[in-house]
């Protein structure tokens, strides 16, 4: 639907990008092997809001985020980024992949892990500069990181690494942010650091995709929520959606009832 706002000054209405969905997926099934890790789901992605997505170990929430970014090749679906297929959107995009993926067998430094984020502005052969440090510097600043720009990354702590990762999605300056579980097995004060920084993306009108596992916060921390186990369970505003019915749905037996009631009491 098209919605034509007269303006006042009589000049002809602006399309406005932040009404198409930051990512929209439609009939997604990716397969590792005979059994679907993710099936049929449709997807349709709030702008200017911070979206969790919730689902069981397997559940295939990891594998969506990697199809959205064409690091998994769907069997089929297709998926737009702002209105446009993916592939011409690359750089609108940044992703913080799950922590334990990543092994850092070789010797980086902090700031040089941040400056990765900046490759697509440098080009292949493109030098260094000194704006891009200060930038690089600048992110890891907003991650209360500024102190460790030189120390190897091997060296931080889990989440000392986890906000390192995020400052080099920052860098990127993108517009849609996708994050593979930044909050697991980090410490109080980096999930707090974590939190506030992409709230202050929503802030600044960007779109935030969060694989989330803790459905304590969820409410704390998220406008929308999107239920997942292979199959799509429900999605929508976390008022409407996270509810003990959506959960019983999506974990079954895997929740005990005895979590459900307490979540349930939680979510009133
Ligand atoms: P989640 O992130 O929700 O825990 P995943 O998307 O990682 O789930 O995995 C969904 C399913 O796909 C699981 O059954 C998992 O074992 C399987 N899977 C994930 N990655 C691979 C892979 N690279 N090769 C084979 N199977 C995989
Ligand atoms: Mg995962």
């Amino acid at each position: 639907m098209t919605i034509e706002l007269a303006t006042l000054d009589g000049k002809a209405p602006q399309p406005s990008r932040a009404m198409e969905s930051p990512l929209s997926i439609r009939g997604l099934t990716v397969s590792y092997g005979q059994k679907p890790a993710v099936f049929s789901v449709d997807m349709a992605v709030e702008a200017g809001k911070m979206t969790a997505i919730i689902g069981p170990n397997g559940a295939g929430k990891s594998t969506l985020l990697k199809a959205a970014l064409g690091i998994v090749k769907p069997l089929s679906g297709q998926i737009q980024v702002f209105g446009a297929p993916l592939e011409r959107q690359r750089a609108r995009i940044a992703y913080v992949p799950q922590r334990a993926s990543i092994d850092w067998d070789f010797p980086t430094r902090v700031i040089d892990v941040v400056l990765m984020g900046l490759y697509r502005q440098l080009g292949l052969l493109g030098r260094v500069r000194n704006t891009h440090r200060l930038r690089a510097k600048h992110c890891l600043e907003r991650v209360g990181m500024a102190d460790f720009a030189e120390r190897q990354i091997g060296q931080l702590s889990g989440g000392q690494q986890q906000r390192v990762f995020l400052a080099r999605a920052l860098a990127q300056d993108a517009d849609l942010y996708l994050l593979d579980e930044p909050f697991a097995g980090v410490d109080a004060a980096t999930e707090k650091a974590i939190i506030n920084v992409l709230k202050s993306l929503r802030a600044e009108g960007k779109t935030v995709v969060v694989v989330h596992h803790d459905l304590a916060t969820v409410r704390d921390y998220f406008d929308n929520v999107f239920l997942i186990n292979t199959s799509k369970v429900a999605e929508g505003p976390v008022d409407t959606c996270f509810t003990a019915e959506t959960l019983q749905a999506t974990y079954g037996g895997r929740l005990a009832t005895a979590q459900v009631d307490q979540l349930a009491a939680a979510l009133v």
